[in-house]
């Protein structure tokens, strides 16, 4: 039969459901307000470099504003019965679901990821979050942490921009169940979503200063970070602000959880079903443009499947979509930021300047917005920058190897340790293997899985505490002399001696 190609008919998603306003203020105790100074910015949609709003920009005196909002409603808060705190959060979640279409193609204008995502990961994740920590608020006293565990005070949280309410989630909804109030400041890129949920907040008649939205640069976060009246800082983001930040709060009695990079190693061997593990392979680099701290950036194929794996991911690749956001049949969508373009283009030449060989298919890029076609690094060896540094975008590095004991030491030769993937029709081989990794989540079989049951974070330079299940809770309570990530880094250090 001779072969037929069809073309795919655009099917973009209205954006007539998201009523953007032309400016946005801070949320402050309850009220949308102006900054102190006056100052605002632009944030830009990345798939057409339209400008979608101005936001107000944060400064030292509205992060003084907003700690005080959120001090001050601490202390009813907290005093609130989990169960009546259980309730909000449980507002807030089918609040949610019921704006997750207008929350859905706003994500994919601000963020440019696709609608595909937003609307069947992102957003159902977002309510899964808050459901399920509103399902922990009144049994706190069950959860480990002795039997009347308290909150830490004023929570100042920063997060980036690859899944701006979905981090938001992550770190609002554990926060509030456990009886704290936040100071949450979003990306620059991408400050909308975090504002729509303020409305959602007011929506559920969430009291005034129990959730402070700061939107801002870099400075605003620091200045949160550093705030004396700051008990807990939650962090998301680049291993080198992560640094900065456990400097400012060292001496302190400042809380902090760190969720930092990752270079993830996806392992295949040679038994492994190839079909399947192509599509995980794809999942794993090119879900979110590459935009994943837990991204499987490193393919390591056992040598003898290396061509088979290779045609087959060539040829998948050849089928990625790229374009459009908010078109239903978009794969890959808008890289975030010019900056973050640079950055992903200035690695991905270091990598041919090296000697490794680029391959992508060919792939057609909108003029305007900013874009990376779906790439493949093969004959990379491990001190090539592009197996060591954190790309974050759709770049995939290719290593072989021969034997189990080679693909443990080369996954783990690296500053990270986020996560890992292993690829075999082996019960034995994944719990072999998956015991002597250092990462903090080890995919078998699959990649890019979440459930907010399941506590998320890092080894190393990955950073340091959990986020999602029980002990995502611990970050958010007082006493626990050892938490349970120090508990299993330490366990990890015994486990891992001599490998
Ligand atoms: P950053 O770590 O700079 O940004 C994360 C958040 O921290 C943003 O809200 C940012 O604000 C804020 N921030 C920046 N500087 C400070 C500071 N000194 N004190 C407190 N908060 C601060 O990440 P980038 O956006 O610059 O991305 C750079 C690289 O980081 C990426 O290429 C990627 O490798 C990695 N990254 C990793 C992520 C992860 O999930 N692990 C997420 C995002 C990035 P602002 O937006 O204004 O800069």
């Amino acid at each position: 039969m001779p072969h037929q190609k069809f073309e795919y008919a655009p099917a973009p998603e209205s954006r007539a459901i998201v009523d953007l306003a032309p400016s946005y203020g801070l949320f402050i105790d309850g009220e949308f307000t102006e900054a102190a100074d006056g100052t605002v910015f632009k944030t830009v949609s990345p798939s057409s470099e339209e400008v979608l709003a101005e936001v107000a920009r944060a400064g030292e005196a509205d992060v003084d504003r907003a700690v005080k909002a959120a001090r001050r409603a601490f202390t009813s808060w907290s005093a609130l019965p989990g169960a009546e705190r259980g309730k909000y959060l449980f507002r807030i979640a089918r609040i949610l679901q019921e704006r997750a279409r207008e929350f859905a193609v706003l994500e994919s204008l601000d963020n440019g990821k696709p609608i595909r995502e937003t609307r069947d990961v992102d957003l159902p994740l977002v309510a899964a979050h808050f459901f399920y920590y509103a399902g922990w608020a009144d049994k706190l006293a069950y959860a480990g942490f002795g039997s009347d565990p308290k909150p830490l005070g004023v929570a100042g949280q920063i997060i980036p921009w690859n899944f701006p309410l979905l981090m938001l989630a992550w770190k609002i909804a554990p926060a509030l169940a456990a009886g704290n109030t936040v100071v949450l400041k979003p990306a620059e890129t991408t400050p909308l979503s975090a504002l729509f949920f303020a409305d959602v907040c007011r929506q559920a008649g969430l009291p005034r200063g129990v959730v402070n939205i700061l939107t801002g640069y870099g400075d605003a976060g620091a200045a949160l970070v550093a705030h004396e009246d700051v008990n807990k800082v939650a962090f998301t983001g680049s291993t080198e602000v992560g640094k900065a930040i456990a400097r400012t709060v060292a001496g302190t009695s400042k809380r902090v959880t760190l969720e930092l990079g990752g270079k993830a190693a996806n392992i295949v061997f040679d038994d492994a079903p190839i079909d399947q593990a192509v599509e995980g392979i794809v999942d794993g680099i090119f879900f979110n443009q590459g935009h994943v701290c837990c991204a499987g950036s490193r393919l390591l194929v056992q040598e003898s499947v290396q061509e088979e794996v290779l045609d087959a991911l060539k040829r998948r690749m050849g089928t990625l979509r790229v374009g459009d956001p908010l078109d239903k049949n978009t794969d890959i969508g808008a890289i975030n930021s010019a900056e973050q373009l640079a950055r992903i283009t200035s690695l991905a030449e270091a990598g041919e300047a090296e000697g490794a060989e680029r391959w992508a298919p060919a792939c057609e890029l909108p003029d305007a917005g900013y874009w990376f076609a779906p790439t493949l690094f093969t004959g990379v060896t491990q001190a090539h920058r592009i197996a060591r540094e954190e790309i974050f975008g759709p770049v995939l590095s290719v290593l072989t190897f021969r034997t189990p004991a080679e693909a443990v030491e080369k996954a783990n030769n690296t500053p990270y340790g986020l996560s890992a993937g292993v690829w075999t029709e082996k019960g034995s081989r994944i719990l072999s293997i998956a015991s002597k990794l250092r990462a903090g989540v080890v995919w078998a079989n699959t990649f890019n899985k979440f459930d907010p049951t399941s506590p998320f974070g890092g080894y190393k330079e990955s950073g340091h505490g959990r986020e999602g299940g029980r002990h995502g809770l611990e970050a958010y309570l007082a006493g626990a002399a050892e938490t349970s990530n120090e508990r299993s880094e330490r366990e990890g250090e015994r486990d891992h001696e001599g490998v």
